[in-house]
């Protein structure tokens, strides 16, 4: 599967799409999710072109990687939820209901937020 350039995060990347911005770097942005599922939503994304974690994991520069896993720790530490706990998810493909084709990590916090997962 190629990466499509015209997802809605690529599209936010260059600017074409407005988002409420809460860390940049030179490898990461991360922004408010716009239909938050918790008080606190934001959602992490490498600059790169990348489709999922598949893709990232793979392809990602050490650079890359580490700059996002950084990120997310920074991110949560400004955004005050290491106290009382953050959850953070990635969903890769069709089972995980992956909405848009460009990795990200999305961190969830400032409610309880319930067992991980659903059982059917
Ligand atoms: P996924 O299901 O792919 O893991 O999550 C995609 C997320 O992107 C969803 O939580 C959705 O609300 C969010 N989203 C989709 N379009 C936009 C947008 O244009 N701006 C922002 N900030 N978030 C978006």
């Amino acid at each position: 599967m190629a990466y499509d350039s015209n997802n809605i995060f690529a599209r936010i990347l260059r600017g074409e799409i407005p988002n409420d911005t809460v860390y940049e770097d030179d490898h990461v942005l991360a922004f408010r999710d716009i239909n938050p599922q918790a008080p606190t939503h934001v959602l992490v994304i490498p600059k790169g072109a990348f489709i999922s974690m598949d893709d990232f994991s793979q392809n990602a520069s050490d650079a890359e990687i580490a700059a996002l896993v950084r990120a997310v720790g920074s991110i949560a530490r400004d955004l005050g939820v290491v106290q009382s706990g953050y959850r953070i998810l990635a969903n890769h493909g069709r089972d995980a209901n992956q909405e848009v084709p460009h990795f990200h990590v999305h961190i969830f916090g400032h409610r309880p937020l319930g067992p991980m997962l659903q059982r059917e």
